[in-house]
């Protein structure tokens, strides 16, 4: 006998879906248009977003309205306000409505890229927004790009096609397991932590991971890398790649890119230049100086999901050589194989997933809509209010910018008369926590030297002069309180 069930309740249909749709790209405009007198950074307790849901699903349909007012009641009070024009925090990660739109419309077509063939103008798409970009940032056309979810994958990606670079594609024999000579891999100790992640997943050990002395402007040495090497060398290891950093995390440092290519070259080590957040920076021109050598890289990654303004998740990932990417990530299975696969690019075997988002359309949607001089003239509005903020805090008595400001990202410290060491530290941790639960801002502060200091990084979308003269006034406030 069948077993008996009830019938199911219809799936939203499409005209529910245009009404509710409204509502919620309503909701959106709302939101975004009055961002400025919220709190930018959330003041939530641990558990509290939690306790306002309840423990079981619902056993019955709910109302969609219910569920869109759950935004205002649950969710946005429980969030810190990337997009807010006082965000100053981590970095910028703007997500401009053209390539939300972009967003909803790759969700909206529901489409998954496995091979060209389940949806050729996924791939088709991609291959020319990466290729747009790639002219945007002035990489010669000896690259081909690719989209990951984030700079994680794409380093490790990275690492991974070094290592089987090194190991002449060990994973086809014995893997790492085959009694070689240890690989080793070299970074500065300002790299991202992504890139001790991808060393230790991908299997170098953390003994075989360098970390390169800087210089006074917190640059990797390129002097420090040869000796590293050489020493490797000396002791009978294998030294496989290098990642230098175009913009670290805590002071946008920029590492010698030429420099390091050079010796990356000289012993025939792979060399990955991560570039998630100052990439955006070199659509334009005067800032390519920045990552001069950048050619003689043999992979690139910079995420256009951060300054440049695609709504996250969008990673792209430069390789010089597609073929070997594609030996080492290539798994083939038959029910993948086509026809057309000798004329296509099957981007599942340029990285780990097979199944793949239609992330170009958001990109696409952002480079049209914006124009490359639109989104030049954004970023350079941004360098301008970095270097006013830098300008107006090195004129101040008592305080001090640390760090150079190649681009958007100002290291400050208040150093009141007679304190030091740890009540320094206690002091500047002390205002920034007390500005920060105003809610008048969001800074990051992070260690340089062993001492705590106070980012200011600028570059969300909305954020005008404006914006960062209050801050700075509410920063001199503060500390004048403490
Ligand atoms: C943000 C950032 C990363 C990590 O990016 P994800 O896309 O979140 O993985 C890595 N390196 C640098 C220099 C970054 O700025």
């Amino acid at each position: 006998m069948p077993r008996r069930y009830c019938l199911p309740p219809p799936a939203m249909t499409p005209e529910e879906f245009r009404k509710q749709g409204h509502a919620l790209i309503d909701w959106i405009a709302d939101y975004r248009a009055g961002l400025e007198p919220r709190p930018v950074m959330a003041r939530t307790a641990p558990g509290e977003v939690r306790a306002l849901l309840p423990a079981q699903p619902p056993e019955a349909p709910e109302p969609f309205e219910a569920i869109l007012a759950d935004l205002d009641r649950v969710v946005v009070p429980g969030l810190s306000l990337w997009q807010h024009p006082r965000f100053f925090g981590y970095f910028p990660s703007n997500s401009s409505l053209a390539s939300v739109l972009g967003d909803l419309a790759s969700t909206g077509l529901g489409v998954l890229g496995l091979a060209w063939q389940s949806s050729p103008a996924l791939t088709e798409i991609e291959e020319v927004a990466t290729d747009w970009l790639r002219q945007m940032v002035g990489l010669s056309p000896a690259w081909r790009g690719v989209i990951q979810d984030t700079a994680s994958t794409s380093t490790l990606v990275a690492l991974l096609c070094a290592r089987e670079r090194s190991s002449g594609y060990a994973l086809a024999r014995a893997g790492m397991q085959d009694g070689a000579a240890p690989l080793v891999v070299y970074a500065s100790a300002h790299a991202h932590s992504s890139v001790d992640k991808a060393a230790l997943l991908a299997g170098f050990g953390r003994e075989h991971l360098r970390l390169i002395a800087h210089d006074a402007a917190y640059a990797m040495r390129a002097d420090a890398l040869e000796a590293a090497i050489v020493a490797d060398l000396a002791a009978g290891r294998r030294p496989c790649a290098v990642v230098a950093t175009t913009g670290t995390t805590s002071t946008t440092a920029i590492d010698p890119v030429a420099a390091i290519a050079a010796v990356a070259q000289r012993h025939g080590v792979w060399l990955h230049v991560d570039a998630a957040m100052a990439g955006s920076a070199m659509i334009l021109p005067e800032c390519r100086p920045l990552w001069d050598g950048i050619e003689g890289a043999d992979s690139v990654v910079l995420n256009p999901h951060k300054w440049l303004g695609v709504a996250f998740d969008c990673s792209t990932y430069y390789v010089r050589d597609p073929q070997h990417l594609v030996r080492v990530m290539s798994t083939s299975p038959s029910y993948l194989q086509s026809a057309a696969d000798a004329e296509v690019t099957n981007y599942r075997d340029w990285g780990l997933p097979l199944g793949r988002r239609f992330r170009a359309l958001k990109l696409w949607f952002l480079i049209r809509e914006q124009g490359v001089e639109g989104l030049r003239a954004r970023l350079r509005r941004d360098l301008a209010n970095a270097q006013w903020l830098a300008d107006q805090v090195r004129a101040t008595p008592g305080w001090r910018v640390l760090a150079p400001v190649p681009l958007q990202t100002v290291c400050v410290r208040h150093e009141p008369e007679g304190l030091a060491g740890d009540a320094l530290d206690a002091y500047t941790q002390a205002w920034a926590q007390r500005l920060n639960r105003s809610g008048l801002t969001y800074l990051t502060p992070a260690t340089l030297d062993g001492r705590w200091m106070v980012r200011v990084s600028i570059g969300a979308e909305a954020t005008e002069r404006e914006h960062v003269a209050a801050v700075w006034a509410a920063m001199q406030a503060e500390v004048r309180r403490g």
